[in-house]
């Protein structure tokens, strides 16, 4: 017996004296656990029921598995090439499934593993003689257990500390610590009716029924709904509070005269989205709005309105896109918008006019020096370039709004950086053209309102997406190539994207830079034999010299020198290519009416909001889309699976929460933490939306009060626990 005062345990006394230092510096070493407070929050994954034996059949090699199971073999065997003896042990479940395992030192063991035990085998399932195995599995036999309870609880282990060892010292420290003060508020509690901490704490750990478990659970779930949600709040609040420049419309402006020559009528969406921004703007207090709209929704006009008023109130605006290639096809796209409203200082331009300047790392020295002075002069109304454009502190002369088109590359922590440092801050608009479900919205985006375009504008023609399957189709690759051609003779144009650029320099637009969207290749278990994807610098030349001879060929990819890829671009646009092989840089903002076809080789390698994206480039003019997703992957599998999906629905949203459902989401949430550890163990974005859509009306309510939780310090303290101290200690630091 460790000899300790209980009055002085709570949820920060560090572990030795509770749990003894041995065990205490285990739990250090294998799982970052320090005080009593980590170790109950390092809930049991799952539970098995004591009287029953757990199913051995469907175990899968390299799961880490913890099972009941009863010895009904023990031999003890001489090893040969060594000394020492080997225990080979079969055991079995309730069906009788047997499962082999194989002890060293087996002499030691000898005793305790009898035919007849009934144990706990912790270990990694292996294979040996063409069997399942486990090699030398931690072991605990269950009489030993001198307290009947109806569950053992099973806690995330590794192989130097197995659950039990786990489950004992979490009963210890259970046995010594006081109930903690529950720094959920009373009313909150008794109106959700949620148990109190301390008895979720020994329920989650201790059960008796099922009951017991669900209601502990659900509890400790809200813990952690309410820890993002109240970060986010305090961040929202804090970020608000910040002095910025008042927008208002102007009357007359350079607005009203874009409106007056728009050639066709917004959709209601952009009208009711174009009016909370413009009242965002007219406020002396930042805008942090999130615009979603799928591809094609009409969100650059959106910006673009958003922009025009700043301008008319003598501010800057700038247009931040993921690369140059887009940046480039954005200050395209605006000057062509505006017209003679954007050609200040050239001939025929209108009075009001303003300037549209293109700011890229890799313009000349000369063009580089004119553009810097324009945005410095506030000669240049509207400032377009990468992410690099605001941290090479590019001078503005008054940066009044700053337009992000994300496109998923972006968490909290780079829009903080955004906002800058300074005493006032810019009002922020962010676009992205992926629909995010609204658990997502709530948690990665929870730092900006949020605002949708859910109707795209009329006359889009439907796209036909139809998955080519090599393994069963071979046949169908060369049909691909004929539907590409009659589309061209048709007089349209067509697109080939494939995955990779193709020399063996890592660069920005090959796949593997988009791992939050990119398929998780080892879910199947299928990594290894897979050949290199393909590249666009080998298949184009084969494609010029084979299936596509004759018709005229583009190649576009991010590692192009970038006046290249602008006269890349442009030749496409103007129809002077009609055939653009390119890797993913064409998938956003890409946008050339008279292209119809898309195809999508190793369609396996994207992501399915990516799919999506890359689609979207096609069927924006009158004539209807299609999209071949060529793939070599087999029928019945997960990425075949996902493919299917993307063919069988247009509906971003709906293809949206599959990426999520089929993504970790552990990568999600993991861009709200920092830290040393995941405070985020229960929280599910699929499972848990009721609790995270109460618990950010919660918090908002309770930050509306204490801004910086100061009052609050049991919340301030669940914060620190949920996403991490440090991004505590920033948020408090801005607060
Ligand atoms: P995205 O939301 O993908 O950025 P864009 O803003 O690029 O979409 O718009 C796609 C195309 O639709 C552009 O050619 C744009 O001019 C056009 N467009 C935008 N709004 C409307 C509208 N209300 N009616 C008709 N066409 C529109
Ligand atoms: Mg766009």
């Amino acid at each position: 017996m460790i000899a300790i005062d209980s009055h002085a345990i709570d949820l920060d006394t560090p572990l030795e004296g509770v749990v003894g230092k041995k065990s205490a510096d285990l739990l250090a070493a294998q799982l970052e656990i320090a005080t009593v407070g980590d170790l109950v929050r390092h809930y049991p994954r799952r539970y098995v029921d004591r009287g029953k034996l757990t199913d051995l059949a469907g175990l899968e090699i390299g799961e880490h598995v913890t099972v009941v199971a009863e010895v009904v073999q023990a031999t003890l065997r001489q090893m040969r090439s060594r000394r020492g003896s080997l225990l080979a042990v079969v055991i079995r479940d309730e069906r009788g499934t047997k499962l082999d395992c194989t002890f060293f030192n087996g002499h030691k063991l000898l005793s305790l593993v009898k035919p007849g035990v009934r144990a706990l085998f912790a270990g990694k399932v292996g294979v040996f003689n063409r069997k399942l195995q486990l090699t030398h599995p931690q072991f605990e036999p269950l009489d030993d257990d001198d307290e009947i309870r109806p569950f053992l609880s099973v806690y995330p282990a590794t192989g130097k500390i197995a659950s039990w060892m786990i489950a004992r010292c979490v009963r210890q420290a259970l046995d010594v610590l006081d109930d903690p003060t529950d720094p959920l508020p009373e009313s909150l509690r008794r109106r959700e009716g949620l148990a109190e901490l301390g008895r979720a704490l020994r329920r989650i750990h201790v059960p008796e029924t099922d009951t017991d478990i669900h209601a502990a659970r659900h509890r400790l779930v809200w813990d952690e709904a309410m820890g993002v949600q109240l970060a986010l709040a305090v961040r929202r609040r804090a970020a608000a509070a910040r002095p910025a420049p008042a927008c208002p419309p102007t009357p007359d402006g350079l607005l009203d005269a874009f409106d007056a020559r728009l050639p066709f009528a917004l959709t209601a969406g952009q009208r009711a989205v174009g009016a909370e921004v413009a009242a965002d703007l007219a406020r002396e207090h930042p805008m942090n709005r999130l615009v979603q709209g799928d591809v094609g929704a009409g969100k650059t006009v959106v910006a673009l309105r958003a922009m025009l008023q700043v301008v008319d109130s003598g501010r800057q605006a700038a247009l931040l896109a993921p690369t140059e290639v887009l940046a480039a096809q954005h200050a395209r796209s605006l000057r062509a918008m505006l017209g003679p409203l954007g050609q200040a200082g050239e001939l025929g331009a209108a009075d009001r006019a303003t300037r549209v300047e293109l700011l890229t790392g890799s313009l000349g020295a000369k063009a580089k020096r004119g553009a810097l002075l324009a945005a410095q002069s506030g000669e240049a109304g509207i400032v377009v370039g990468t992410h690099a454009l605001i941290q090479d502190r590019v001078g503005f002369a008054d940066l009044g709004l700053v337009v992000v088109d994300e496109q998923h590359r972006f968490g909290v922590e780079q829009r903080d950086a955004l906002r800058g440092r300074g005493e006032r801050a810019p009002h922020m608009l962010v676009m992205t053209a992926t629909p995010i479900p609204r658990t997502v919205a709530m948690t990665v985006y929870g730092d900006l309102a949020v605002s949708a375009l859910r109707e795209l504008p009329g006359g889009r023609s439907p796209i036909a997406t139809t998955v080519v399957p090599l393994a069963e189709k071979p046949q169908w690759f060369d049909r691909v190539w004929r539907r590409v051609r009659e589309e061209v003779e048709a007089g349209h144009q067509c697109y080939v994207v494939l995955p990779r650029v193709g020399d063996d320099k890592a660069d920005d637009d090959d796949l593997v830079d988009s791992p939050d969207d990119a398929p998780d290749e080892g879910a199947d278990g299928e990594v290894d034999a897979r050949r290199a994807p393909l590249a666009v610098l080998e298949v184009a030349p084969k494609l010029a010299d084979g299936a596509l001879e004759g018709l005229r060929l583009g190649v576009l990819h991010g590692r192009l020198p970038p006046d290249e890829k602008d006269a890349v671009m442009r030749a496409f646009d103007a129809g002077e290519l009609d055939v653009l092989v390119a890797t993913t840089v064409v998938e956003v903002g890409v946008d050339v009416p008279n292209a119809t076809a898309m195809v999508i080789l190793d369609a396996d390698r994207f992501g399915l909001s990516q799919l999506h994206q890359l689609r979207g480039r096609v069927g924006r003019g009158s004539a209807p889309g299609v999209c071949l997703l060529v793939t070599e992957v087999p029928a019945e599998t997960t990425a075949r699976e996902r493919l299917d999906a993307v063919a069988g629905t247009t509906d971003g949203f709906e293809l949206a929460r599959l990426d999520l459902e089929l993504r970790r989401e552990g990568d999600v949430l993991g861009a709200l933490q920092s830290g040393r550890r995941s405070g985020l163990r229960l929280l599910s974005l699929l499972r848990h939306e009721e609790i995270i859509a109460k618990a950010q009306v919660y918090a908002t309510d309770i930050v509306s009060t204490d801004p910086d939780l100061a009052g609050h310090p049991g919340l301030a303290a669940l914060v620190g626990e949920t996403v991490g101290d440090e991004e505590r200690a920033a948020y408090l630091d801005k607060a």
